[in-house]
């Protein structure tokens, strides 16, 4: 079953509205397994609608449209989307009650081209709005259907999720459901990779990769016939894929997020943490903050911007500064030292790198960072090269340092 959205409005052609119908319709369909291979957006142009819809009649099994079902001259999608079906219009007795009942309880007195509103196509299945005037429509010509919806979210929502997913759901016998599994510590080719063999044999389940900023995320998706059916599709995917990305994944579930995975640890280890930023500015500090409770690990964030700081608030020898650089390896695992013990913390998480756009020099370029991890008595450093603007590799070094949070803690708590 092949379904085609169009969304008509001249405001959403000029910009003046940002379709957010599209993406909640978008959704939805993709929800119950319908495939959608064209979405477009039409001005309030009779000529140009009838134009599409005789197109999408040709090429799609059920046209979904949005917008322009309103009282004025210029809302003409009914009259045109009826014509494409060949069908009259004629008063519903209920809509017409309805928009009577609608007025009169918001204290508006009727005007004609109200009762254009209460016209509906021949034999159709008439959506009746309790947040509107305009009701909803759904009318079928020969294996074509067609779904008139109101434009405004506050009506169009309702009416789908409670009349239109339900008649969806009932033309498609399949529904799709999903799972996420993220992973940190691993770059997306890497990861694709190792699952290679999964992603080009998979037919049902599919598995499919998502590069996010330090992490990717992949998700599971199986078409079965309910819900219980769908998950123990996905259940032996997400098994082997657990057991191939090891402690690379953080979670299963997808409200859950890094800093929240790394917080859960420290908490159930009962571990305290310090960060000593330099390039990233107190952003460790801050995602860790997300996290409500964290205040029962976190005991101090220094943001040491200047090697002065690092001198003083961190007890960075003056001569590893002069002979390394505040950009070295060196610096990075003495900040993290340091760190711990100015705020008695068992774990001290450092970054220190060139966030560009200047600064950058041949041996040590833009996007170069370093990370160091102080935990009870071992020091850890990574290096990594960033590329991207100034906040992108600011964002790549944070979700960096917390892997390597989590990566010292899981090494510590299994001895
Ligand atoms: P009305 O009875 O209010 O005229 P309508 O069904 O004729 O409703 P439109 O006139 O096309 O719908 O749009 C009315 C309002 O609904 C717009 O001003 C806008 O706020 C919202 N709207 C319309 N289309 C969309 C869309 N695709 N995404 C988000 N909002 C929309
Ligand atoms: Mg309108």
């Amino acid at each position: 079953m092949t379904v085609e959205l169009i969304c008509v409005g001249t405001e959403l052609l000029l910009g003046n509205i940002v379709n957010t119908n599209a993406a909640f319709i978008s959704e939805k369909c993709a929800m119950l397994g319908l495939s959608m291979y064209y979405q477009s957006v039409v001005g309030d142009n009779a000529g140009r609608l009838g134009h599409l819809l005789h197109m999408a009649k040709e090429r799609s099994d059920v046209i979904i449209l949005s917008g322009g079902l309103g009282p004025t001259q210029d809302d003409l999608t009914k009259e045109t989307a009826a014509e494409a079906m060949g069908k009259e219009l004629v008063e519903d007795a209920r809509a017409r009650e309805e928009i009577e009942a609608c007025m009169a309880k918001r204290g508006h007195a009727i005007t004609e081209n109200n009762w254009k509103q209460a016209m509906v196509p021949q034999g159709c299945k008439v959506l009746y709005n309790p947040n509107g005037t305009a009701p909803g429509i759904i009318m079928e010509d020969g294996d074509t259907r067609m779904i008139l919806l109101p434009g405004p979210p506050n009506e169009l929502i309702p009416m789908f999720e409670e009349q239109v997913y339900p008649y969806l759901r009932s033309l498609q016998p399949e529904i799709i459901c999903s799972k996420m599994i993220k992973l940190c510590g691993i770059g997306e080719s890497a990861a694709e990779t190792k699952i290679l063999d999964l992603i080009n044999g998979q037919q049902n389940p599919t598995v499919a990769p998502y590069a996010k900023t330090g992490e990717v995320h992949l998700r599971i998706t199986a078409k079965a016939e309910d819900e219980k059916a769908a998950f123990s599709l996905i259940a032996p995917v997400e098994e082997e894929l657990k057991r191939r990305f090891g402690d690379c994944v953080y979670t299963d579930d997808p409200l859950v997020t890094l800093e929240q995975a790394v917080a859960r640890l420290l908490e159930e280890h009962r571990l305290t943490v310090a960060t000593a930023e330099s390039c990233t500015g107190g952003l460790l500090a801050g995602r860790l903050v997300n996290v409500p409770g964290i205040s029962g690990s976190l005991k101090e964030g220094y943001i040491t911007y200047s090697n002065e700081a690092k001198e003083k608030l961190l007890g960075v020898s003056h001569g590893t500064l002069t002979a390394y650089g505040a950009v070295s390896p060196q610096t990075a695992a003495e900040m993290a030292k340091g760190g711990a013990e100015a705020a008695g913390a068992d774990i001290c998480i450092s970054v220190t790198g060139i966030a560009g756009p200047g600064g950058g020099t041949e041996e040590k370029p833009v996007g170069l960072v370093y990370t160091g991890c102080y935990c009870k008595g071992n020091v850890y450093t990574e290096k990594n090269l960033y590329s991207g603007s100034r906040s992108k590799i600011r964002e790549y070094a944070v979700a960096n340092a917390l892997t390597l949070l989590r990566k010292v803690i899981l090494d510590e708590v299994k001895g």
